[in-house]
Formats: structure tokens, sequence, C-alpha cells
């Protein structure tokens, strides 16, 4: 089998009303670049990312996967997933392997990875070796910009479709106003729900040290991206200053910047990013480093294939979601998403 061609499709959603807030990013441009890998065997492999916060990325983004990538795949054989990804990275070493040379390399791999489920009809996750079942899954109830009556009426709905885990966004000016948030939260979800929270890389080591205390005492299941994320050392003083797990990685790029936490113990729970990763080959790659020293793997957002990479990992832990799609009601049981059976990335 060969790859014939490359093809792209670009999509600007029009400017929110209101955008998704964190504590540090506004989503005021959202789009996506679709890419289709077509092949002589009429197989066409499909993924889809995109940029939400800069003007013109997704333009930008497009043109290097027409101008740059397309013309290094032609010809190639799409199962030698790794071998391509490798003369990717060196044919785009000069633009840095990190930030949007990252989303290329993404849209290839899942593209590919998509390819060879349609080969030989398997999901992803069985054609590395399936280690799970089943998957934990957590919603996002507490965005930024939802005031406090918006996050209890998400956070019924969690409740209601089955959730036993959600996350709320922290790092608000004050601590008051963080605790303020998840005491609002903790009423409306019960004793009994996991509480995870996320600064979204925005506190000094000092004030992460003050909060993570607060969030401990509260009984918070996890403290997520407290530090921006190349910190190394001020996380491996974090982590063994808390109690609380610290739970990072959204914003790495590559395992060997996972490395740099992992040795320092200064990252309890890996959270993979399949776009800044690379796409799934290296997802699994970071999950199964993690497993080496101990550390339970969890996505940054959800779908079939972060489900996918969860599932090919035996030390997978939970699945990030929205609230659930009509689609998703069909496969999720028990705060549980069931291990898809679809070739590739489908249920
Ligand atoms: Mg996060």
């Amino acid at each position: 089998m060969k790859i014939t061609r490359l093809e792209t499709e670009l999509y600007i959603a029009p400017p929110p009303e209101r955008p998704i807030t964190d504590a540090l990013r506004a989503n005021k441009h959202p789009g996506r670049v679709t890419l289709k890998v077509h092949t002589d065997k009429g197989l066409v492999g499909t993924s889809s990312f995109g940029f939400s916060s800069i003007r013109g990325a997704n333009q930008t983004f497009q043109t290097m996967l027409n101008e740059e990538v397309a013309p290094l795949l032609e010809g190639q054989n799409p199962l030698a997933i790794r071998l391509i990804q490798e003369d990717l990275k060196r044919a785009l070493e000069e633009q840095a392997i990190h930030g949007m040379t990252m989303y290329a390399l993404a849209s290839v791999d899942i593209a590919l990875w998509d390819i060879f489920g349609q080969e030989t009809g398997q999901p992803a996750h069985r054609l590395i070796g399936q280690a799970k079942d089943r998957i934990p899954a957590y919603t996002m109830v507490g965005w930024m910009h939802f005031d406090v009556d918006e996050l209890k009426e998400v956070c019924a709905r969690a409740v209601a479709e089955g959730f036993k885990a959600v996350k709320v966004k922290v790092g608000s000016p004050t601590l008051g106003e963080d605790i303020r948030r998840l005491e609002a939260v903790r009423a409306e979800v019960g004793p009994e729900v996991i509480i995870m929270v996320d600064a979204n890389q925005t506190l000094s080591v000092f004030e992460a040290l003050r909060r993570g205390q607060v969030f401990q005492e509260m009984g918070v299941f996890w403290f997520e991206e407290p530090l921006p994320a190349r910190n190394y050392d001020d996380y491996a003083e974090l982590a063994h200053g808390l109690v609380i797990p610290i739970a990072t990685g959204e914003n790495l790029y590559g395992k060997e910047e996972f490395k740099e936490l992992l040795v320092r113990r200064g990252i309890d729970i890996v959270q993979v990013d399949l776009a800044r990763l690379g796409g799934f080959s290296e997802c699994v790659a970071t999950g199964l480093t993690a497993a080496a020293f101990g550390v339970p793997c969890c996505t940054h957002g959800g779908g079939l294939i972060k489900l996918n990479i969860l599932c090919a990992l035996p030390n997978a832990m939970y699945l990030e979601t929205g609230l659930l799609t009509d689609e998703d009601r069909d496969h999720f049981v028990d705060g549980c998403f069931l291990a898809p059976e679809g070739p590739g990335f489908s249920w």
C-alpha cells in the first residue's frame, strides 16, 4: 500500500459570544484543519487538529501540511508509521520539534493509525496490545467563565449523567474565590464524587504551596498544572512539599520533557496531550514511560482517539471529557467508557 496524496480542509468557526476560559487562555479564535491521507488501496485516514486562541494559526497550520508535509509523504507505505514520523522530524527540524511542528506530526500519525485500523479491522488500542476494557472518566464542570450558579447547574448535570469525578478550574485572583467555587461544587455533587482542580500554569511555587495545602485539606483528588509547564525544579519542590498528587503534562512536547519531571519526582499523574506529543504513537510511548516510574497516565481531553490511548496502557487512570453527547451515552457505563471495538478510532 502507498500514500497517493494528502488533502486538507480549513474550518474557521465564528467567534464565540462567550469564549471558553481558564486562568490562562480564552478561546477567541476557534478553528480546525482536517487532514485526509489517501492511499492506492482506496483507504483514507483522517485526523483533525486546531488552534483556538491565536488568530491565523489554523491558516498557517494548513500551509505547513500542504507545502511541507504532503510532498514528504507521497509514495510512502502508510503502515511504516514510526519511520514516517522520524523522516518528518528530520525534515521539519529547522522549525524545532515543538509547537506547530508537533501538531503536524500528530495529524499525520493519527491519519496513519486510522488507515492501519481500517486495513486490519481492529481498534488502534488493540494494535498496540489492549490493556483495559473500560476507562473511568471525569468531566470538566468548572470553567472560569462560569459563575457559581452555572457551575452548580453543570455539576448537577454531570452527576445525573453518572459521572463519579469532576474537575474545576482554580487560579482565581484570590484563594478565597477558589474556595467558594470548590465549596459550591462539593455542595452540589455530594460527598462521594471525586473533585480535581486545575490552575493552568498560573501560580508561583509559594502560592501553589499555599493553595495546594488548602485543596489538600478540602479532599481534592489532584492539583493540575499549578506551575508553568517546564519549571521542572519548581515542580519537584512542590511535589515534595505537598501530599496532594500533582498532575501535569498537557503543555509538554515529547516524552523527553516528561522525563525531566519523572526523574525529579516532580509529577504524580502524567497527562498526555495528543497534539503536543505528536499523536497516538507518542502518547502511548509517554504513558509506558510513566509506567516505568510507577506513575499513572490520564489524557488531556477526551474522544475516541484518547480513549484508544488509555485502553493500550496498563497504567491508565482517567479520561477527561465534557458532558456526554448522545453518541457517548451508548458507551458510558457506571462512570466508565467501554473500550471501542471499531476499526481505527471508531466505536
Ligand atoms: Mg488542564
